[in-house]
């Protein structure tokens, strides 16, 4: 209890910093238990992890917040954004910027002893996303906070008097004043959870709406500066969605949204430069997430399984049956299982939407700006230029809606530079000054009243057969290729777009929709747990809807580490989880992905 650890940090006061390690435990502190479940080694090494542990009924969370899953990880979101500003307070109370904290060398603790006390605090950082994560879990009897605390030392000794002002005073503190009933503000809690309730409703409904994205009257869309999250301030023109497209939606709050519905199909995004159309489809491919209120795009959903693509020239690429777009490579390779340890800007875009394609999206999402000419369209000139069968690329425009009857999947296309997908589109949708207009009508004349000169319709190439968008062969994964023998140590990942496996560092800064570093941490333990699975050889769909449900089932907790406490995590999509498996340049296939399924 709370004298025990007044007792022990007294004694260990002034011993060498390794006496910390009898700390480890659980002390009732009247108000909550503190676990202490990992102790750091030094006072340089990554601070300890700790967690505080309520009841539920100690906490009192109003009625219908916190009772089914949904309800608790809205929640959960709330209460670790109040902990998270907590905590910030206090350190900009202490002189300090909360920033600074993080990057200050850990050894300083030790020498100026106010700040240090509220600084030794670490809150796990939110995105404008809400998405389940490790820093508070609400369950049935108990609402648990996961943070982290860097012992102060004087040198490489305990400071134990700080120490305990620390665990003892300065944390509860700001756990009770950001926590607390009567401290925190139940208003906002509640319409926190709402406010999700109704993005998942939102979201949910889109598919039986024939839809695969919302885009609600009144969204801030661009953001503060390419760098940031937040929304832009000034000069935010709001989004109004065009009358022919407007949809009506009643949410269970009661609430009712209107907005723009982007239909099922094919959707091209036309207008000038600078008018709006990639902040528009980044908005979209960031709607896969429900945002919190402020946030500008709260009414901005997509299909959960949408997939942004893009190309990623110089990515590996393993045993991916890109034939339906590519074929007869000038090496001769067989691109219905195309393996590469460098992949050209077509073929890593025809990679990504094959890969994206495996996770069963519904859904893809493209922008001009991102994607490699020569794998979106060719034009006249050059195929009188340049022989059909000298080109192995059968270009987007011509695949795009053999992809969608063969396989259902709508695509969101920016397309500012080029006329060429007017033939296809099912609507086409000007950006002008940052609003959108329906222009469906005249893109659609223009492409009767000036036909391309190849009306054939496949680019010259329908004197060779295209492969249609056959139902693959689910590739298989070798397990132990995920646990090389170069890697010592688990797998880590560094900030949101890396993660290092052994020796090998896997790349996600193209994979946008990754959007927390916390998800990213979780990919990396995921990796590990099936390098070191058993149950043979698995195939990458079959194991990345266990590892989702497994993840939905019993939490993210199973991915922890250190026993109680897992570290910061977030929970990842599949088809995120999918990207990074796939980008791994170990990754090794028992089969090449295209042998005929046994029968
Ligand atoms: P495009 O892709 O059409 O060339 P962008 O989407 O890149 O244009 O937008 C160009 C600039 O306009 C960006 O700096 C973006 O932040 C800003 N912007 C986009 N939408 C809006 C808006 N609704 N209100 C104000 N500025 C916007
Ligand atoms: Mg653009």
């Amino acid at each position: 209890d709370l004298q025990t650890l007044h007792r022990i940090l007294q004694e260990l006061d002034g011993q060498g910093y390794g006496g910390y390690k009898r700390l480890k435990g659980m002390y009732d502190l009247g108000d909550f238990r503190l676990s202490v479940d990992h102790v750091q080694v030094d006072p340089y090494a990554p601070p300890s992890k700790v967690r505080a542990i309520f009841t539920r009924e100690a906490l009192a969370l109003p009625p219908g917040s916190a009772d089914s899953r949904e309800q608790r990880i809205a929640a959960a979101d709330f209460l670790a954004r109040g902990f998270l500003a907590a905590v910030t307070a206090r350190q900009r109370g202490a002189g300090g910027s909360p920033r600074s904290s993080r990057a200050a060398p850990r050894g300083r603790w030790g020498h100026d002893s106010g700040a240090d006390e509220s600084r030794a605090i670490t809150a796990y950082p939110c995105g404008q996303e809400v998405i389940e994560r490790s820093t508070v879990v609400i369950s049935g009897e108990h609402v648990e906070v996961r943070f982290e605390v860097g012992l102060p030392a004087a040198g490489r000794r305990v400071k134990g008097r700080s120490a305990d002002r620390i665990l003892t005073k300065a944390l509860p503190e700001v756990l009770l004043s950001s926590l607390a009933p009567g401290h925190r503000d139940d208003d906002a809690l509640i319409a926190h959870v709402e406010l999700y309730l109704d993005q998942l409703a939102l979201r949910d409904s889109l598919a039986e709406r024939d839809l695969v994205a919302f885009v609600g009257d009144g969204a801030i869309l661009p953001r503060r500066s390419g760098d940031s999250a937040l929304p832009l301030e000034r000069g935010a023109v709001p989004f109004e969605s065009p009358q022919s497209l407007r949809v009506a939606v009643d949410l269970p709050s009661g609430r009712r949204v209107t907005g723009m519905g982007v239909p099922s199909g094919i959707t091209v995004i036309v207008g000038g430069g600078y008018h709006g159309k990639s902040t528009l489809l980044a908005a979209l491919s960031g709607g896969v997430y429900p945002h919190i209120g402020g946030d500008g795009r709260e009414w901005v959903l997509t299909r959960e399984d949408a997939v942004a693509i893009r190309a990623e020239d110089g990515r590996a690429v393993t045993g991916v049956d890109i034939s339906p777009f590519i074929t007869g490579l000038p090496t001769g390779v067989d691109t219905r299982a195309f393996t590469t340890t460098n992949a050209s800007g077509s073929t890593s875009q025809a990679a990504n939407l094959v890969e994206a394609l495996e996770t069963g999206t519904s859904a893809v999402l493209i922008d001009e700006d991102t994607s490699a000419t020569n794998f979106m369209i060719r034009d006249d000139r050059m195929k009188r230029l340049i022989p059909a069968h000298k080109e192995p690329i059968t270009p987007f425009v011509d695949r795009v809606e053999p992809m969608l009857t063969q396989t259902g999947v709508s695509t969101v296309l920016v397309a500012g530079g080029s006329g060429a997908f007017f033939d296809v589109a099912d609507h086409v949708i000007a950006m002008e000054s940052y609003q959108p207009r329906d222009v469906t009508r005249e893109a659609r004349q223009i492409a009767a009243d000036t036909p391309l000169a190849d009306e054939s319709g496949t680019s010259g190439v329908n004197a060779r057969e295209v492969p249609p968008f056959r139902a693959r062969t689910p590739r298989i994964v070798q397990r132990n290729s995920l646990a090389p023998a170069s890697k010592s140590k688990g797998s880590r990942a560094r900030g949101r777009t890396e993660i290092q496996v052994g020796r090998e560092h896997i790349d996600l800064s193209a994979v946008s929709q990754l959007v927390d570093p916390g998800q990213t941490t979780a990919i990396a333990h995921v990796i590990d747990q099936v390098g070191a699975g058993s149950g043979g050889n698995v195939a990458l769909e079959q194991l990345a809807s266990e590892v989702i449900s497994r993840l939905e089932r019993e939490g993210l907790d199973t991915l922890g580490r250190h026993a109680g406490h897992p570290g910061y995590l977030a929970a990842p999509r599949r088809q995120e989880l999918h990207g990074a498996i796939n980008r791994y340049r170990g990754l090794r296939l028992a089969n090449d992905g295209d042998e005929e399924p046994a029968s």
